[in-house]
């Protein structure tokens, strides 16, 4: 009788940590206790899970703001979002599923909220917003531009530097000037631009620095997760990381679970220092989101194609071989950075399970 018990309780926990909004209260719940901080950006909209069309729900009006900040929603006239999931809305959850590569379904269903709640580069998904955001879908390719199309035309070689003001104090200055040099060997090998350090920050092309909360550019920054950095377009040279994350240069040595890959987030934001906007391929270094403790630091033939379209080719840089390397890579990872993606999902998914389990039958 009791050995049943034990079964019929883990089924009935199954189901029920399965069940969606269950699993993303586990997993914000869990995240922020592991780390002892309950505060990081986004961690709300969780409750939004499966919100249908039509109603009123409380606080929705957040979830507007958010899809406004990246470009999906224009702000009302009235100056004001309602907490209302009306028709307006329905276009630009749809929009955002086709931009960031989701399945369109026009709901809050578990896929987009976990892309959603998922942390993210600052820059807008669509760069232009005119009066009507559909006027805007840029569906015939997969990498973007940022209007205008703007590249660096001052010089072949670009000096780059960090900020000696602005950084980090648990990093060492050579750890992350390592990074850094590698994110650009990254796109240098591929185009025929050279970077090089400068220990003039002011005079620099690329100015790196990390930041926090409102900087004085307008583009602020929130916390611990939520955006994690931001750069500017063609040549402003900008690039900014939010000093409220916990970089990682080092996931052997870094644990902490909100912590944040610095090569994978350097990179995407060279991307934008270049003239890239944010593609819809999920691999490529210029999506917009990387989980915590996820890595992405390999450009895909997605990024080479935009970037090459920008600068040409370098020379050296052979397509064969390329694909060759890359098709090697999705062959040992699978998709990395979706895998990784999933395997945080999916720890926090079935966690809760399998250690309820644990318990019934062992104790
Ligand atoms: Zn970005
Ligand atoms: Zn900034």
């Amino acid at each position: 009788m009791f050995p049943f018990f034990r079964y019929y309780l883990c089924f009935f926990y199954l189901l029920y940590s399965v069940f969606p909004a269950r699993t993303f209260a586990d997993f914000t719940a869990a995240t922020a206790s592991l780390d002892g901080d309950n505060n990081y950006a986004w961690r709300n909209f969780a409750r939004f899970l499966d919100a249908g069309k039509g109603r009123e729900v409380n606080g929705m009006s957040e979830l507007k703001k958010y899809l406004n900040r990246f470009g999906y929603l224009p702000i009302p006239p009235e100056n004001n979002f309602s907490d209302s999931f009306d028709d307006q809305f329905v276009s630009a959850l749809i929009l955002y599923q086709k931009r960031l590569g989701l399945s369109v379904t026009g709901k809050l269903d578990s896929e987009t909220i976990a892309s959603i709640m998922s942390p993210r580069c600052g820059m807008s998904d669509l760069i232009k917003i005119n009066h009507s955001v559909s006027t805007t879908i840029r569906s015939t390719r997969r990498y973007a531009f940022f209007n205008g199309q703007p590249r660096w035309i001052r010089s072949s070689t670009l000096t780059y530097a960090l900020s000696p003001d602005y950084t980090i104090e648990y990093l060492t200055s050579s750890e992350i000037r390592k990074v850094v040099r590698r994110s650009f060997s990254r796109w240098s090998a591929v185009i025929p631009l050279n970077f090089t350090e400068s220990s003039d920050y002011e005079s620099s092309d690329i100015r790196i620095g990390f930041f926090r909360g409102d900087h004085g550019d307008g583009e602020s920054f929130d916390g611990v997760l939520g955006i994690l950095a931001h750069a500017f377009s063609p040549e402003n040279g900008r690039l900014h990381l939010d000093a409220a994350e916990r970089w990682a240069v080092d996931f052997e040595k870094e644990k902490s679970k909100v912590a944040v890959d610095l090569e994978s987030v350097v990179t995407h934001e060279i991307g934008h220092v270049l003239g890239l906007a944010h593609s819809a391929v999920k691999e490529a270094v210029m999506y917009p989101s990387l989980s915590p403790r996820g890595k992405k630091v390999d450009l895909r033939i997605d990024d080479v194609e935009g970037v090459q379209a920008l600068y040409g080719s370098n020379p050296n840089f052979k397509l064969k071989s390329f694909l060759e390397s890359e098709k090697s890579i999705n062959n040992n990872s699978g998709s990395s950075s979706s895998s990784s993606n999933n395997a945080n999902f999916f720890f926090f998914l079935f966690f809760p399970s399998i250690f309820a389990c644990f318990l019934f039958f062992f104790l």
